[in-house]
């Protein structure tokens, strides 16, 4: 059996449905972990995978773990796969963070999307900093995200977009994205 098949039928083994194509789409992205070394092997049994998912059947609680993010795209899902996306994304940027890469708003990091979703999940607090309302973190980095031109940022502007980063962004990836592992 090939590794498709292989996730295919631990998938429908702990679904409610015997159909793939119904099976599928009782899962859901619980949690994911990450494996620096990429030395854990999926359930299909491909090997290496670097990002550990677990999924969660919505119809009867089971899970899967771990799941790789080539097989999280097997599931031909956009939700998921913006899901698995956003964990990687996140990973990363915490990493570029840690390694004290000068990371501004680079686009490597950086996008509209991400910015929203830090901001829906909670990671711009209120603080005394942003007079207690941490939306105006969220805004202020949008809009130097969105300037044509980054050179035209004040020096200021730049020490507030980091001091947000590292006083914000990171201590909340570190404790969404490392407490779970
Ligand atoms: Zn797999």
């Amino acid at each position: 059996m090939n590794n498709l098949e292989n996730l295919k039928e631990r998938v429908i083994g702990m679904s409610k449905s015997t159909e793939w194509e119904v099976a599928k789409d009782e899962w859901e992205v619980e949690r994911c972990e990450e494996d620096k070394k990429a030395q854990t092997d999926c359930v299909c049994g491909k090997e290496n995978i670097k990002y550990l998912f677990t999924i969660r059947n919505k119809e009867n609680g089971n899970r899967l773990h771990p799941i790789g993010s080539t097989c999280i795209k097997k599931f031909g899902r956009n939700d998921l796969d913006e899901v698995a996306k956003k964990y990687v994304d996140r990973f990363k940027l915490l990493h570029a963070v840690e390694d004290g890469e000068f990371i501004e708003l680079s686009p490597k990091y950086f996008s509209r999307k991400i910015l929203l979703s830090l901001y829906k999940d909670g990671a711009f607090r209120d603080t005394k900093y942003n007079g207690y309302n941490g939306i105006n973190d969220y805004e202020f980095l949008l809009k130097m995200f969105n300037m044509r031109n980054k050179e035209n940022m004040t020096e200021g502007q730049r020490r507030k977009v980091s001091a947000i980063i590292l006083n914000e962004i990171k201590p909340f990836l570190k404790q969404e994205l490392e407490n779970k592992m």
